[in-house]
């Protein structure tokens, strides 16, 4: 009952406010056609994290986990001219999928899409003073978010933000029966944040056409 009032209100918002186009859903088609899962972000939160990022001013973003690329062109869409979101997938086939449908949204040439390992990814980024970034979205595998938090911060700059997806995990992440890794992974994160002093953070929960759930921001202090 709960979770049709919640969609349905998710369409109304989508419908009033969050005005999607061609390039979004046949992004979201694609994806589906390619037999990627369905778990790129709402609409709403899609155009949430494209709003973010322009609020800090970010040109150049850093996201872990691309899927078929659709946070990735609402995170582009934020840029300015001359703007770049470098993306960290691990799937070959995702990371393809997501080529295509960011060439399709014309947006290829603002994202920069590295396939691997994020853990392996990342010190690379690093060498090559891939940083600073001024905006960050972490949204790949739930059990290394802490690492991924500690290279959002190294990467980032004093006013950034780092934005978790994925922290409540239908309630999970309070519940103390629950020990899978990625709960595990979710508890760690929100640890780190607690003990860092360059940070100050906040939780939301979320409901909607995705369920209960919610995100982490952090603002970077120094
Ligand atoms: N941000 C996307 C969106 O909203 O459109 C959804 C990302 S999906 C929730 C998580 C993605 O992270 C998947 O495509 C998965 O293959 C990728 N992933 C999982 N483990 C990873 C890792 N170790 N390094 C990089 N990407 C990873």
């Amino acid at each position: 009952m709960m979770e049709k009032t919640w969609d349905a209100v998710d369409r109304w918002f989508g419908e009033t406010i969050v005005a999607s186009d061609a390039a979004l859903d046949s992004a979201l088609a694609e994806s589906d056609r390619a037999g990627l899962p369905a778990i790129a972000v709402a609409p709403n939160q899609g155009k949430l994290i494209g709003l973010l990022a322009r609020m800090v001013g970010a040109r150049r973003i850093l996201e872990i986990g691309t899927l078929g690329g659709y946070s990735t062109i609402w995170l582009a869409r934020a840029l300015p001219e001359g703007g770049k979101v470098v993306t960290l997938e691990y799937n070959p086939h995702h990371a393809a999928v997501a080529k295509a449908n960011i060439a399709r949204a014309g947006l290829a040439d603002r994202v920069d899409i590295r396939v691997g390992p994020a853990l392996e990814t990342l010190p690379h980024l690093a060498q090559e003073g891939g940083g600073p970034f001024d905006f960050a979205f972490i949204d790949a595998d739930k059990k290394s978010n802490p690492d991924y938090f500690a290279w959002a911060l190294k990467l980032g700059r004093p006013g950034g933000v780092i934005l978790v997806d994925n922290v409540v995990r239908g309630g999970a992440v309070a519940d103390p029966r629950v020990e899978d890794e990625n709960v595990e992974g979710v508890r760690r994160l929100h640890a780190l944040i607690a003990a860092e002093p360059r940070v100050d953070a906040t939780a939301l929960q979320t409901v909607g056409a995705k369920g209960y759930d919610g995100f982490t921001i952090a603002l970077i202090l120094r």
